[in-house]
Parts: structure tokens; sequence; C-alpha cells
């Protein structure tokens, strides 16, 4: 039960939040989400987190699975214009894939843990965003006060087809913690309904309200954010992942404007040398032409995705709209002209997907990033060149939000049987030092 004095404070941050010009995400929902169910429940965690060969054979029945229910899964998601569609992918390529994948962990040696985490661990505060398969959310870890992001997903839904990707995504996830430029995962566990990604809290909100809210751009910014996420897919794609999902949503920032991947729920691993992929996934608008007619692909996906990306924001570059709306001012520099930025996008917009992959490999060379240093930014020593106006939320405990009820009375977040239980065998890490 919350004080009356705690409410007073909840509203005061709202208004704080307001006078900056900048509503967070998270803190819109606050305003409507509060009594919503959630897909949260029970106590009990299930499993622990060995991976092994019992698991490859596992992931081996759960693609077979899926093939099968393909149609259905289109259906569904065509609605929400996002696809991941199975049946393009032999299931023994795939397996071979995952076990690739497990092979390029992060912290290189390090097993995953045994996790100990629970639902009772965390207070949840508020939605920061719903996806096709769960919803993320802000919580606390009542112990440590840490503030996280939640991701949350009914097994249930995901026995309709995506139960492989979530161990890709955790997979993934831990991979994250040796590159500053992707989202990191704390930690995952199980309960008999739904499957918890504990990850950090990027304060700032995604790349795509941003853009709304910042109609003009100063092309410093631009050329930042673009060198960000260079280092971010340079990463995946050095170990192998694709992500195959770039797109301003599945971009966040940090409290001080850093811009981190996120969302490896439809990435690909094991994707080495000369290997290529025929599965169809990703979101509409985003997909190279080779993914798009069903050719063979390969990492240049991600390259397109970020010729898109480019696009959209050089658009603000030139032909925003009203200055007085932007935060973020100044159209265009006199010392980066508009020429360097066709000519970026033409390379990573290029047809020829050989073409495409091999201007990427030489990016960081090219006059649009000659005001970057990219020792000095992989190092962190970079600040963004635009303050944001968002207030840290490494102190906004539970004192000062409100708390979530919680049900597990959703029929989507009921048990699965104890048959189906053991395909989500291995999902569940603890880096318990930083949840
Ligand atoms: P989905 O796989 O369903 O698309 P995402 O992982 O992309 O789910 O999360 C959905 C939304 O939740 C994101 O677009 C973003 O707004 C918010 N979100 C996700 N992860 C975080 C995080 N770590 N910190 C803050 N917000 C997040
Ligand atoms: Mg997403």
């Amino acid at each position: 039960m919350r004080e009356e004095g705690d409410l007073e404070q909840a509203k005061k941050t709202l208004d704080l939040y307001t006078d900056c010009g900048y509503l967070p995400f998270y803190l819109y929902n606050m305003t409507s989400n509060t009594t919503k169910n959630l897909l949260l429940t029970d106590t009990d965690i299930s499993e622990t987190s060995r991976r092994d060969g019992e698991q490859l054979e596992r992931s081996k029945e759960g693609t077979i699975k899926e093939g099968r229910q393909v149609e259905r899964k289109r259906k569904h998601e065509s609605d929400t214009g996002k696809y991941h569609d199975d049946d393009k992918v032999e299931n023994k390529k795939k397996t071979k894939t995952s076990r690739e994948g497990s092979s390029v962990r992060p912290d290189d040696t390090k097993e995953p843990q045994k996790t100990s985490l629970s639902p009772d661990d965390f207070i949840f505060h508020a939605v920061l965003g719903e996806g096709n398969y769960g919803k993320v959310l802000l919580a606390s870890n009542r112990r440590t006060k840490k503030t996280v992001a939640v991701k949350i997903m009914a097994k249930k839904i995901l026995l309709d087809g995506r139960r492989d990707s979530t161990l890709t995504e955790q997979r993934v996830l831990e991979l994250a913690a040796g590159s500053p430029f992707l989202v990191k995962g704390y930690g995952a566990f199980q309960t008999t309904s739904n499957l918890y990604f504990i990850m950090e809290h990027l304060a700032g909100g995604d790349l795509d309200t941003f853009l709304r809210r910042n109609m003009i751009l100063d092309m410093n910014v631009i050329i930042f954010f673009m060198a960000e996420l260079v280092c971010g897919l340079e990463y995946l794609h050095k170990n192998g992942v694709i992500h195959r999902d770039l797109k301003p949503e599945n971009v966040l920032l940090d409290a001080v404007g850093h811009l981190k991947i996120s969302d490896f729920g439809l990435a690909l691993e094991g994707m080495f040398g000369k290997k290529t992929a025929r599965e169809y996934a990703g979101t509409l608008g985003y997909i190279a032409p080779e993914m798009e007619r069903g050719r063979s692909y390969n990492a240049g996906v991600d390259w397109w995705a970020l010729g898109v990306i480019l696009e959209e924001m050089s658009k603000r570059a030139t032909h925003g709209r009203d200055p007085c709306e932007a935060n973020l001012m100044l159209p265009d520099t006199p010392n980066h002209p508009e020429c360097l930025t066709s000519d970026i996008l033409d390379r990573l917009l290029c047809h020829s997907r050989s073409k495409r992959l091999r201007a990427a490999a030489s990016i960081r060379s090219h006059p649009f990033f000659q005001s970057i240093d990219w020792k000095e930014l992989e190092a962190g020593m970079v600040d963004p060149p635009f303050t944001l106006s968002t207030p840290s939320l490494d102190n906004l405990t539970s004192t000062v939000m409100e708390e979530l009820e919680v049900s597990d009375s959703e029929a989507s977040s009921s048990p699965v049987g104890s048959e189906e239980q053991q395909l989500f065998h291995g999902f569940s890490f603890a880096r318990s030092s930083q949840v």
C-alpha cells in the first residue's frame, strides 16, 4: 500500500519531467497502467541453467514444431508488420546455428550460474513498452534497490513459435555484456508460466520516440548516433550474430544520450564467415531486398536496416519542421556537406548484398565519420553532442513510484504442462553482482 505522501512525490516527479519538456515513455504509462493486470505469476522458479547437448536436442524439436506453425504465426504477426517465418530454414541448419551461437558467450569462459531469482525479488513500477510477445516493465530489486528493465513473456504464447528465439535472445543478452553499445542482460529466470529477462534499464527511452520528439536534428547528433550503432553492429557480427530487427524502436538511449541496440528476439547466431540464411524475419520497411526476395542473406541485412535508419534521421536534418519544435537544432553543418550523407546512404542501401557488405567493412573510414575518433568513442570518452533532459532514474525507487498490481489471472499467463516446461530447459542465468 502506498502512503499519500508518496503519491504526492510521484506527482511531483511527473511534473518535473513535464517541465523538462521530455516525458519518458514509461511515465506516460505510469498515469494509465498502474492497476493494469500484468503477465506476472507465482512463486516457483522451475529450472536450472544447464546448457548442453540435451538442450540442443530440445532445440531441434522446437524448430520442427515452429515450422509447422508458420502459417498461423504469420497471420498473427502480419497485423503488427513483424514477421518471423521459420519454414525457410532447414532444421539441421538451425540446430547448428544454436550450437555455434552458444560457443560465443560473453566473458568467454564463464558458465552461466544457477539463478535463484524470482518475481518476488522485484517491485514492478511501470510499463516501459509492449511488444508482440510480452511486456517490458520498470522494476527495482527489493534488496539492492537497483532499477532494472524486466521483459516478461508468457510461455503459452512462446510455444506458438518463438520458444527457440527466446533462448537465442538470452544468449545474445549475455553476449552483450562485452559491448557498451548493446543492452546488457543481468539475468533471466522462469516460472511455470513466464520467462523473465532482467536487463539494464535505459532511461532515455527508445530512438523511435526520440525521433518523433526531435523533428530537426543536428548532423553531429546523427553522425554520433550512426557511429554508436556501427560499433554495436560490428560487435554482434564479429561474434556471428545478425540482429535482423534493427529499427528505431529497438535502439535505446541511456540517461545521457548514448545509444544501445536492444531486442535480440529475432537474432540469428552462428553466422560466421560465408554462412548465409534464408529465414524471413524482421519488420516491414527495414527488410533488405535479398531477404524480401527470398534469397540467401548474411549480416548485410543489418547494414541495410542501418541505412534505413540513417535515411529517416537525415530527413530531419534537411527537411525538418519548425525549428522552434526542436530540442536539437541546426539543420546541417557547413563542414559536413549533404553529399557525404547521400554517399554513405547509397552504400548502405545498395541492392547488391556483396557490395553493401564490402562498404560496411570499411565504413569507419568513410568521410561521413571524419569527425569521429573511434578509439575514444569505444572507450566511452565521447559525450553525446546534446543534452538529454531526463533526470537519472537511478535514484528513483519504490518510494517515488507506484507499485503495479500484479496478477496471474490472464489466460495467456497460466502455467504450461510439464512436458512443455521441458522445452524451456536451459533458460536462466544470473550475473548476481549486477542484478
Ligand atoms: P519486443 O521484442 O516485444 O519488440 P522489446 O525488447 O523491443 O520487445 O521492448 C519493447 C519496448 O520496451 C522497446 O521498444 C522499448 O521502448 C522498451 N524497452 C525494452 N527494453 C528496455 C530497457 N532495457 N530499458 C528501457 N526500455 C526498454
Ligand atoms: Mg522490439
